[in-house]
């Protein structure tokens, strides 16, 4: 039987054959379209030079590809019940690493060095369980594994906030916190119909891929980051009353505030989502500089 796990009539047997039942809580919306695997699959441009990590493989339909294509592949599955499905679906890969555990738990860096025997540059590449992409991606983020690129499928909204422009809707503290780091980039938009069952909305595969330095030089990243967190606090008040709201309205924090917006050159009356990520390192290394 030389068919994909993804194609229908397989995924329905693998199913049946194991007796598991898809378990809505932990966003199991599984991809049964062969074509959009391979869409992916050819995004993320895997060789024999990459480790792969995967978040979810389910029943391993993305994982095989994967295994196919890369050095190594370390895939974290949360299910308890879907380990022995993977037992059986891959055990023609003897690349492929599958660790019982919720990835937000988990030591990348510890997992990775135990796991990968080579020292090669780090993918993700996943079809992220959606109820919670955004700690996902912060959990890979913030570790001190360098991953090189992420190539992952996500709502179609997160994605759009995270490829986000100053001044547009969707431009927001996700926004910053990813394209501190990463260089974004939509590769596709994918109908929900390809999931089995659908999720609510449409979905995207999201490319991003690691900038040798972060976009803005800052002299305290966590002290970016509040700022940023800051000022959308309340999206449609000024920048201005979100820096008071959130660092105090004592006198000389005020004239601080205003210093350090001055000599950052920033309108305090503009909203948060009006700023740049150079206007918003500018006025945060003011800040530090004004002991705020
Ligand atoms: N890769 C498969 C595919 O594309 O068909 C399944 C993707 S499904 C959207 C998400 C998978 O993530 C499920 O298998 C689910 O059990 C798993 N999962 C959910 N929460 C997780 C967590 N915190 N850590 C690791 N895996 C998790």
């Amino acid at each position: 039987d030389n068919r994909e796990i993804a194609v229908p009539s397989k995924t329905k047997e693998i199913l049946v054959r194991h007796g598991f039942t898809l378990k809505k809580s932990l966003g199991q919306n599984f991809l049964t379209d062969p074509n959009i695997l391979h869409k992916i699959v050819a995004a993320a441009e895997i060789t024999k030079n990459n480790n792969v990590i995967e978040v979810g493989p389910g029943i391993g339909a993305l994982t095989e590809h994967l295994a196919q294509k890369a050095n190594q592949v370390l895939a974290f599955e949360i299910d308890q019940r879907l380990i022995p499905v993977l037992a059986d679906t891959l055990q023609a890969f003897e690349n492929v690493t599958i660790v019982n555990q919720d990835v937000l738990q988990t030591d990348l860096v510890k997992t990775t060095e135990k796991v990968f025997t080579k020292d090669l540059p780090v993918k993700v590449v996943a079809n992220l369980p959606y109820y919670i992409t955004t700690p996902i991606m912060m959990h890979f983020l913030e570790s001190d594994l360098a991953v090189h690129q992420m190539i992952v499928m996500l709502q179609k909204e997160v994605a759009e906030r995270i490829n986000a422009k100053p001044g547009t809707k969707d431009y927001g503290s996700l926004t910053i916190a990813v394209q501190y780091y990463m260089a974004t980039e939509i590769s596709f938009i994918v109908p929900k119909t390809v999931f089995v069952p659908q999720p609510k909305v449409d979905s995207a595969l999201l490319k991003l891929t690691r900038r040798k330095q972060p976009k803005v030089q800052v002299t305290n990243e966590k002290a970016f980051f509040k700022l940023t967190k800051a000022a959308f606090q309340l999206r449609r008040k000024t920048l201005w009353n979100n820096l008071q709201h959130a660092y105090g309205k004592e006198t000389v924090t005020k004239t601080r505030l205003k210093k350090s917006l001055a000599e950052a050159e920033i309108d305090p009356s503009r909203r948060g989502e009006t700023l740049s990520l150079e206007e918003f390192a500018r006025l945060s290394n003011r800040m530090e500089e004004n002991r705020i």
